[in-house]
This record gives structure tokens, sequence and C-alpha cells, in this order.
């Protein structure tokens, strides 16, 4: 999903990996730790039109982020341990969480995690493994890619938005994404299922073809390198919901996981996950519901001030527009995040 906090992050990246940072700042910027936020792991595919493309890193780059979190002295460690490495000195560690549970993760990122030996958690959507459900972001991808023109009905909207060329459809995408996201979900929801019934996309299809099934997730589930937390059931920016379905959404997804793949489920991951989409509200119930830890989208290292806010912890998402050691450098250092977090370490208003 797009964030704008996010792109920014990226574009300044280059930039920050070059900056030498005093080493009096460095310990107090770092922080303990990190937690990662993967969504698709898979080879480069074609460029162009690939709007989605910050939610995706190729295998070489996973590589490349395990080698310079060795290379800097970072232990990888287990959802679990973050509270009591949060209370400890020591090496800095960095915890691996993919969200969403796509098949990718399993054909890419686990050969290379095994080999390893690191430990990562899957946070699921139970209706994606279902089979069915809403990757609203990628139908409206589709909706693009396939047509050379929309028609629109949308106060506020051109009527007719032209889509000939890469760069027309990525305008439109970046138009109508943040148009959406600033309205109802339940807005958003109907206007990209009337576009996709439009362009002949089944939604269900996008997630059959993306996300790892039950029986797919079973088998995963005998590695015991593997978390699973649960990311709701049906991915909705829970802050827009009210508390009933906030606490629906997250009871009954841990309860479906943990019957149908026989483990605890103990983590949570708030969908979209970014200040309009979790807060207080939510990281209140997380907690109620039982829950250890529940992160968020909101960016930014671990630092021992966090064990007081467990259930709004931030991640660093490893962005698949800016695939170099430098950005993975730059964004461990901790710097990125003392400008954009404003000096805040703990961002949970
Ligand atoms: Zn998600």
């Amino acid at each position: 999903m797009m964030f704008s906090k996010q792109t920014l992050i990226g574009a300044t990246l280059p930039l920050l990996a070059r900056a030498k940072i005093p080493q009096t700042w460095a310990g107090r910027i770092k922080g303990r730790g990190v937690i990662l936020t993967f969504h698709h792991v898979r080879p480069e595919r074609e460029s162009g039109f690939s709007p989605n493309a910050l939610l995706e890193v190729t295998p070489e780059f996973l590589k490349t982020i395990l080698d310079v979190l060795e290379e800097i002295g970072f232990s990888i460690l287990l959802l679990d341990d973050v509270p009591h490495a949060l209370q400890q000195e020591g090496p800095p560690f960095a915890v691996l969480t993919f969200d969403d549970g796509y098949r990718d993760n399993r054909d890419h990122a686990w050969p290379i995690l095994k080999a390893r030996d690191c430990p990562w958690t899957v946070f699921v959507t139970t209706d994606f493994a279902s089979g069915r459900g809403r990757l609203w972001w990628r139908e409206l991808e589709e909706v693009i890619r396939r047509q050379e023109v929309l028609e629109l009905s949308e106060p506020s909207l051109p009527s007719r938005l032209a889509l000939r060329t890469d760069k027309e459809k990525k305008q439109v995408f970046q138009i109508l994404y943040w148009h959406l996201r600033h309205q109802s979900e339940e807005h958003l929801r109907t206007f990209i299922s009337r576009l996709a019934q439009n362009a002949g996309i089944n939604p269900d299809h996008l997630v059959q073809d993306a996300c790892l099934t039950w029986d797919e997730l079973k088998a995963l589930a005998r590695d015991p390198l593997i978390t699973f937390g649960a990311h709701t059931l049906t991915h909705p920016m829970l802050a827009k919901h009210n508390e009933d379905c906030v606490r629906h959404e997250m009871r009954e997804s841990q309860r479906i996981i943990e019957e149908k793949l026989n483990v605890p489920v103990r983590h949570f991951a708030y969908p979209v996950g970014d200040p309009t989409s979790a807060g207080t509200r939510d990281f209140s119930l997380a907690k109620e519901s039982g829950f250890t830890t529940a992160v968020t989208t909101r960016p930014g290292p671990l630092f021992p001030e966090h064990q007081n806010h467990l259930h709004a912890l931030p991640r660093i998402s490893m962005n698949g527009l800016y695939q170099t050691p430098q950005a993975v450098r730059a964004l461990l250092s901790g710097l990125p995040f003392l400008f954009w977090n404003r000096g805040r370490k703990v961002n949970v208003a």
C-alpha cells in the first residue's frame, strides 16, 4: 500500500546513506532493535506500470538485507522475544515480519530464511487464506492496467480519465488511491468493486493467485522457525470502524488461525497500519484482546520506552523501490526516523 511517509523515506535514503553519524548519537537514535516489514518476495517482473512495486522485494534483496544485518551485528529474534529484548542491553536485534500471507513468501523467502536458520513471522488475513476477500489495491492496479480509459461518476473527480501510457496510468492510480484512502472504507471498497466488475476482474481470483491457502499455511506451520500472527478477517482499516467490529476482526481472526493451524497466535498486525488505520483505541483493543504485541506501519526503530507501548510497535518497511545495501544501512542507522518522527522515540498518539 502507498504511504506518503514511506515514499518520503525512500526518496531521501540515498542522501542519508552517505551521511556520517557522530558516534555519540549513533546508539541513541538506533534504538535496541527493529521490526522489518515485508509483503511480496519474488523475482523482478516487468517494469512500467507497477504502482504497488514498493510492496515487493526480490529474493536477492532479501539476502542483501540478511547480509547487512549480520555485518552490523544484528541478531534475528522471534517476535515473542521482543518484550524481553527491549529490557536488555546488548547487540541490536531484528525481527522479520511478512504481512498478508502471500504464496511468494513460501516460494522465495522461505528457502533463504530456512538456509540461514532465521525465524520469521507471517501475519495471516483469514479471508485471504480462505480464497476470498479484497486485495483492493491490486484490483485498482488491474483495473488501470487492463483499460485505456476510465469512466467515473464520483463527485470531485473527472468523469473520464485517459489510461493510454504508463505515465497516465501511474498518475490515475495515485489520484484514485489517495482520493479513496480519505473516504470511508465502505466507499473505497464499493467504488473499486464497481470498477473491477466493469473491467471483468474477479477479486477472489486475485486473492487465490496471490495468497497461501490454509493447506499451504499448514505446511509452513510445521517449520518451528515460523510464527503466525493475526492480520484480521477482512483486512480493514480498523480506525475507520466501530469498536465491536474491531474486536471481532481481532479476536475471530486469532481464533480461526489457532484452530486451523493448531498454533498459538500471540501477535497482531494492523492492516495498512498508518495513523489513519490504527489509533490509540485500536491499540487498547489489541491489548484487551490478549495479544502480546501488535505492530503498526508507523516507521521507526524500537527503544526501551516501547516496553510500555507493546501494542503500538513501529516497523521499518523494506521498500521495493530502494533495494540497495546503502538504503538498508541508512534505515538501520535510525537516522531517517529521527527526522521523520521529529525527534520522538515513541509515536503512539
Ligand atoms: Zn496487510
